[in-house]
Parts: C-alpha cells; structure tokens; sequence
C-alpha cells in the first residue's frame, strides 16, 4: 500500500471550538467539510482524546474559525499542540461570541452548529452539524494543509485524522525539530534566543535531525 495517495486528499485548517462549564476550548482540525447545502450541515474529525472532543458532546454545539495563511502560527501552536484541559487557549488571542461560541478574530469567518448526529470511528468521533449561522469576514487565501505543511512546515500531531508516521518521520539533513510540535528549523545552529514559531517552546527542546 502507498499511503502518499492520502496526502493528494485537500485539507484546510480550522479551529474547531466549544465550552466547558468555565471556559471556551477549541482544537485544531484539518478535516472540516460542508455534508449537504439546504439545510447547511457540516462534518468534522475530532480524536477522542482531545478535550475539545468531550466538550462538544456536553453541550452540543461547536463553531468553526477557518484559518488564512496569514494566520499567527501561534494560533495554530496554542490550538494544534496544546490541550485546553490545562490551559485556555483563547486568553492570548482575540476572539469573539457568535451563538455563545468563541470565534477567533484572526481568521476568515465562522460557522457555528448544532449537533445532530455524532458517528464514532477507534479513534475519532465525526460530528455532524447543522448550521445555525456563519460570516465571512476576511477575503485572505484560506489555510490549506499544504501550506500548513510546505510553508509554516509543520507537522500532523499524532491526534490528527490524517496522521501517517512513515511519512512525518521521512525529514532528514542539517535541521532541528522541535519535540513538542514538530517544527522544523532548518540551519547548522539554533539562534540562542531561539523560540519554536509554532508553539512558543525554548530553544532547548529542539532535537537535531539525523
Ligand atoms: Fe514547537
């Protein structure tokens, strides 16, 4: 089987958003697509171990920021390498409430859902939503994967649907990875004030790649 056929599947970036009874969540997902148009429903890929996962079956609603390219990588740092068990991950963004879910100001627009329909997988949960409203807000070239992956060069984190270890562990040459989201920089040395673009981690837990 060659599973590079997977990587010529499109995949856009997204933060996928909820609350818990103190705070929003949210989490990245690649794997965001629009079911049916009349009504509007919405699919999406959540693994199971994400608290965003188990927040959005409590209270049954999610919205989705559709991310551009030029989007702050923190965002997809904070979001995509995270958890929002331990941290609020909007405190250092801005963002705004539509249908009382978070949306992220640094992004396109909005689709907010109500679920009516979840579909469990051994890993994921697919949630199917109905639309309850949506915006657009920025004209900006939407976040694809690829560009996630060729320009920020950042990698799927083990969680994500479309996550294939053979293919992440492939980067070989003269570069550091970062341990906790995958960043690659690329060069002999680090800087010493070196801070991971994606997800604000220290110089020092880049690994060099051999
Ligand atoms: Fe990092």
């Amino acid at each position: 089987m060659n599973n590079k056929i997977l990587q010529d599947l499109n995949y856009g970036v997204y933060v996928v958003s909820s609350k818990d009874e103190t705070k929003n969540v949210g989490c990245i997902a690649n794997s965001v697509m629009q079911i049916t148009s009349s009504p509007a429903t919405i699919a999406i890929s959540i693994n199971h171990e994400n608290y965003t996962n188990e927040c959005i079956k409590k209270y049954n609603k999610f919205s989705v920021s559709v991310l551009n390219e030029e989007t702050n990588p923190e965002i997809v740092g904070t979001f995509g390498f995270k958890s929002s068990r331990d941290i609020d991950k909007f405190e250092k963004f801005e963002y705004y409430e539509i249908d009382e879910l978070p949306v992220l100001e640094d992004s396109n627009g909005y689709i907010t859902c109500e679920v009516i329909g979840t579909l469990e997988t051994d890993t994921h949960t697919i949630f199917l939503g109905k639309m309850i409203s949506c915006d657009k807000k920025m004209e900006k070239e939407p976040m694809s994967y690829k560009f996630y992956h060729k320009v920020l060069k950042g990698k799927s984190p083990e969680k994500a649907p479309t996550y294939t270890p053979d293919i992440e562990e492939e980067i070989k040459g003269n570069r550091w990875k970062c341990t906790i989201c995958g960043y690659i920089y690329e060069g002999e040395e680090l800087p010493l004030d070196y801070i991971c673009p994606l997800c604000g981690a220290p110089r020092e837990v880049f690994v060099k790649v051999d």
